[in-house]
């Protein structure tokens, strides 16, 4: 059985036409070792946190150099635990890329805490030294930030932080796209505070859902596995295990935001099959920057210069420059009426109504976000694309970029 999602999120692919191969956006593969691990959990009779969760945290803090990793319901909820296990007096000032998916925001929000909106850089999308700079003068000295590897592009953590006046351990990553990138050597998920990564469906480790943070502090880890699971000492968490104690007492205000076996079985099945998985879609970012490098108006998603790191190609966002930013809504029309599946990532959180009224933002505006935002177009990019569907979607984006868009026909 496979789930394939067609339409992420809400860009409605047509048939396609006659002699024309259809590109959905996004592909959610669960393979076949993975079904048989879920199902072999669901037969077990425990399928909820239990050895599953243990052993694919284990194995995922090995896969990204990590000392622990804590397995739990989602990215956005893994977010909001590293927040809270800083301790943080409520309303402290969270800085975030203004460039990011909404539930980063609301995590900080969630935590009690306030935050603060950071502009990027139009020409890869992340903030720099200088927009963290502005941002953090603007309200004060934040206490925390998270940062965005964004479409799976290197950020410098320490430099951001540095700029913010933060301390690493203050940092919260958000890896969501970032399963696979490496910052010079060294893989995404070590040396900040926590980092939080997202099994969604359409994230480089897909589960449908599901989440996980990393950290190297002990005492840390400790407290994002009780704070997962009500609050409930360690004691309550091993009564799963067998030989354990119906004991427990609650030490914080804990969150229900652990992980099942089912989805811990299948993420160690999909892990195995990861490093195969970023090798194809290196291929296919390099099988797309060859068929659309030089095309007039079309510009090639930022990558980390050699020696600094690996993109994850997560995502493959172009930039359109064609003739003016309503134009981009009309390219995704046209590979629409192709069958050929786009997005966008993102609009920028200070653009949805209940951030422009709950986020802070500086006086200065967000000018780089929104210069990037009407340019931004994410192509299709999973490992099972083929070849012959990165060329449809080549021929098709570079028959607009030479001859404008008029939908039906163009080519
Ligand atoms: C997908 C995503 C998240 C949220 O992940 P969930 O696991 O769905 O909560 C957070 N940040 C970014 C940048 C994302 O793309």
């Amino acid at each position: 059985m496979t789930t394939r999602i067609t339409a992420v999120p809400r860009v409605v692919t047509m048939p396609a036409p006659a002699g024309e191969i259809a590109v959905p956006f996004a592909d959610c593969h669960i393979t076949a070792d993975a079904q048989a691990a879920a199902l072999r959990v669901l037969q077990s009779g425990w399928v909820t946190t239990g050895r599953e969760a243990v052993a694919f945290e284990a194995e995922f803090a090995t896969a990204v150099g990590a000392t622990h990793a804590v397995a739990v319901s989602s990215c956005t909820q893994g977010i909001e635990l590293a927040l809270r296990s800083l301790g943080l007096p409520p309303g402290s000032l969270v800085l975030s890329s203004t460039m990011t998916f909404c539930g980063a925001v609301h995590a900080i929000v969630h935590a009690g805490l306030q935050p603060v909106l950071v502009d990027v850089d139009p020409a890869t999308g992340m903030p720099t030294p200088a927009t963290v700079r502005t941002a953090a003068q603007a309200y004060g000295r934040p206490a925390a930030m998270v940062v965005v590897h964004w479409a799976g592009d290197v950020a410098d953590v320490p430099a951001l932080a540095e700029a913010a006046g933060v301390p690493l351990d203050r940092v919260v990553v958000d890896a969501a796209h970032a399963l696979g990138t490496y910052a010079g050597v060294v893989p995404v998920g070590s040396g900040c505070g926590a980092t939080c990564f997202s099994f969604y469906a359409t994230k480089n480790l897909p589960l449908g859902e599901g989440g996980m943070i990393t950290t190297d502090d002990d005492a840390r880890a400790d407290w994002l596995r009780r704070a997962r699971l009500h609050g409930m000492t360690a004691d309550a968490w091993r009564r799963y295990l067998p030989g354990g104690s119906w004991r427990y007492n609650v030490a914080d205000a804990g969150l229900k935001a652990n992980m099942t076996d089912v989805q811990a079985a299948m993420g160690r099945a999909q892990l195995a099959h990861f490093p195969a998985w970023q090798r194809r879609r290196a291929q296919i970012a390099a099988r797309y920057d060859e068929q659309l490098a030089g095309l007039p108006g079309v510009r090639l998603p930022h990558r980390p210069a050699p020696g600094d790191g690996t993109h994850a190609w997560h995502l493959y966002p172009v930039r359109l420059r064609l003739n003016g930013g309503g134009d981009r809504d009309k390219v995704i029309a046209a590979l629409s009426e192709r069958a050929i599946g786009t997005s966008v990532h993102f609009v920028p959180v200070h653009r949805l109504a209940y951030f422009s009224q709950a986020a802070l933002i500086p006086s200065t505006g967000l000018t780089g976000a929104d210069a990037l935002f009407d340019q931004l177009l994410s192509l299709p990019m999973y490992p099972r694309l083929t070849d012959a569907q990165v060329d449809a979607v080549c021929r098709a984006v570079t028959g607009i970029a030479h001859r404008g868009i008029s939908g039906k026909g163009t080519e």
